[in-house]
């Protein structure tokens, strides 16, 4: 391809990423399936590899999130919120544990976990008591949300400890309370949402408080924003003192010695992710060693020592498996 079309292209996939990212971070109301949206992020992220001259610092490549809803406070994040490399097969994972050997060793460990289909919050707590809830938003200013996350019961609102500490996780809606939302809204001649992530997102930004409470959401937490006053050194440490401190963690999580081990966890999260209550997208492999994190580092948008692993398209699970059976 020469650079005139290779522009072009880029041209039509900043706007096409934009406008995907408006619809799925503001509206809550996405067009197109995530799939779709990764493959055309994978492709301009090809392009960028190829013509590095067409990297623009305001490439979706570059950026975590979307806008910040104004008719919410905004919330700035001394530790940025941000997103996760992806991958999408066994080679992309055998390839980032090639990058971490590169970079640590042979001698780490991984923690997997299942990637809960929500929306991202930071909890802050002060002396043990909640007393800001925000949003992602584009990574380093976020929604405060606080009055809506005070609603969720699985929130604490103290803390087994009187400590101030800032922590990361999902919100998310079960399975079940999804159906009989949207359920309730075709009575109501209303939109259904089209999934729970956007069900979620929608109901937590909410100015009446009313609604969100109605909504029976749930939280698991997956991350502590800084470690570096607690008696932590690594990620299953940390996981371990969240659950301490009363907070949910996901329980299905595994530690995995080599990448093969974490070959064998996702393959059986492929299979086992219709038994779930709660729906899921993907899994995430952390490095555990909090060291070895810190001598992989970030990208402008995301960690060096993480990665997603993303399912295949629903559609396309389907249709292999329509298959299987018409066999
Ligand atoms: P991401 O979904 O690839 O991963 C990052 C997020 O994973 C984190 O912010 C966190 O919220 C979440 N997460 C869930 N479980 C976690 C765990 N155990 N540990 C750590 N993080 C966990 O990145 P993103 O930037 O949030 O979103 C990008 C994705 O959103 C796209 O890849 C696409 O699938 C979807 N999207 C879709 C559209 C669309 O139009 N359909 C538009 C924009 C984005």
């Amino acid at each position: 391809m020469d650079l005139q079309t290779a522009e072009k292209e880029v041209k039509e996939l900043h706007q096409l990423l934009n406008q995907y990212n408006y619809e799925y971070y503001v509206l809550d109301q996405p067009s197109v399936p995530d799939a779709e949206y990764d493959r055309l992020m994978q492709k301009l992220i090809q392009l960028e590899e190829e013509f590095p001259q067409l990297k623009t610092s305001d490439s979706p490549t570059q950026r975590v999130g979307g806008q910040v809803l104004e008719m919410f406070e905004k919330v700035q994040h001394e530790i940025p919120m941000l997103s996760l490399g992806n991958a999408f097969n066994e080679q992309d994972l055998r390839d980032f544990d090639r990058r971490v050997t590169q970079a640590v060793g042979e001698d780490h460990s991984y923690v997997c976990e299942l990637k809960i289909d929500g929306l991202a919050v930071s909890l802050r707590y002060e002396d043990g008591l909640f007393v800001q809830g925000s949003t992602r938003g584009d990574g380093t200013i976020g929604e405060d949300i606080t009055s809506n996350l005070r609603t969720i019961r699985s929130i604490p609102l103290r803390l087994k400890e009187n400590i101030s500490i800032e922590v990361r996780g999902e919100v998310f809606m079960p399975k079940r309370s999804f159906e009989a939302l949207n359920k309730l809204k075709m009575e109501r001649e209303e939109e259904p949402f089209a999934n729970p992530r956007n069900a979620a997102a929608g109901s937590l930004r909410q100015l009446d408080t009313k609604i969100a409470a109605s909504r029976n959401l749930d939280i698991f937490l997956y991350s502590i924003a800084d470690t570096a006053q607690l008696d932590v050194d690594s990620h299953s440490g940390a996981l371990r003192f969240l659950d301490q401190l009363g907070f949910k963690t996901n329980q299905e999580r595994r530690t995995c010695e080599t990448i093969d081990e974490v070959i064998q966890f996702v393959q059986e999260w492929t299979e086992k992710r219709p038994q779930l209550p709660y729906e899921i997208d993907g899994l995430v492999v952390k490095v555990d060693a909090l060291e070895q994190q810190e001598q992989l580092g970030f990208t402008a948008k995301s960690p060096r020592w993480a990665i997603a692993y993303k399912f295949p398209a629903e559609e396309v699970v389907t249709t292999l498996k329509s298959i299987e059976l018409s066999v």
